[in-house]
């Protein structure tokens, strides 16, 4: 089922500067997608444009069926939409963990027994049921930002976005909310669509959308954008660590030209195998 539709899409924050020039995508319910590109390629605005805090120009956004820029559609496709974004200091509004997840399903009218049941699905789903009763000021980077996500879990979501939610947080912090969002993606069927410009967070996704200047480069699997390395260096985007050094060991025959060579795993069975041989 399709959950997102972009037709020729076009934005501007300034008369006459495309921010998003002409994009054309669409993405189902289930899938998870991330959205690389550098700095200014219009990736936030894309990730805007989907949950209708801003419209198009020109063209459609559709979520479900309904355009973003339908006035009595746009609460409905917020709450289908939930967003997280890069600091996690700005997305809380309570002082307590369970009263800053209950915010949001508070403020669109939910009921408070079916708030308290999405309270406790929410920590479970973001494993932060040891911090419900702390303040959030007292955790790290990644543990606010799993909170922010359960706040976003709690308004029960159909697609989630997180716009390089991972970016200010340290490795640990990164490896947990990953983990996270992938089982929401796995086991309770969330669309996601992560911006990020960490490739190896990429790799994680079913399909990569390469963004350049205000539109979408190209697109596929993990693995058929990262055998592009020339056309990601037009993009002005590197490779995953250890393709690029499977890349250059490949032109020094060091291993197979034809072999699978894209994560580290993968480079550490090819380089075992090649000194075997010596
Ligand atoms: P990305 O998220 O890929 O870095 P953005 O979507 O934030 O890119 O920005 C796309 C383009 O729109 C850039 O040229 C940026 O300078 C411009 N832009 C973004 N936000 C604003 C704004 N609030 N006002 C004016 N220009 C903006
Ligand atoms: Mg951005």
């Amino acid at each position: 089922m399709q959950a997102i539709k972009l037709d020729n899409v076009t934005f501007e924050y300034e008369e006459g500067i495309f921010a998003v020039n002409g994009i054309s995508l669409e993405i189902n319910q289930g899938e998870y997608i991330a959205v690389v590109g550098r700095n200014g390629s219009g990736k936030s605005t894309v990730a805007k444009l989907i949950n209708g805090l801003i419209s198009p120009k020109s063209g459609s956004v559709t979520v479900f069926g309904m355009d973003t820029k339908g006035k009595k559609d746009i609460f409905e496709i917020r709450k289908r939409v939930g967003m997280v974004f890069q600091n996690p200091d700005n997305q809380m509004v309570a002082t307590i963990v369970e009263d800053d997840i209950a915010f949001g399903p508070e403020n669109i009218g939910v009921q408070r027994e079916e708030i308290a049941r999405r309270i406790d699905f929410a920590l479970k789903a973001t494993n932060t049921e040891e911090f419900r009763h702390r303040p959030a000021s007292q955790l790290s980077g990644g543990q606010k930002q799993r909170v922010a996500i359960a706040g976003v879990l709690a308004i029960k979501p159909q697609i989630l976005i997180l716009d390089e939610a991972t970016s200010m947080l340290d490795p640990k912090g990164r490896a947990e909310v990953n983990e996270v969002i992938r089982r929401l993606n796995k086991e309770e069927g969330i669309t996601v669509i992560t911006v990020t410009h960490y490739m190896e967070e990429a790799f994680e996704a079913d399909k990569i959308i390469v963004m350049k200047g205000g539109d979408v480069a190209f697109a596929g699997t993990p693995e058929e954008v990262f055998s592009c390395e020339k056309e990601l260096e037009e993009c002005g985007l590197a490779l995953p660590r250890a393709t690029y050094i499977g890349n250059r060991l490949k032109e020094k025959n060091i291993i197979d030209k034809n072999a699978k060579c894209f994560t580290a795993k993968d480079l550490e069975v090819l380089l075992c195998e090649s000194f075997a041989k010596i």
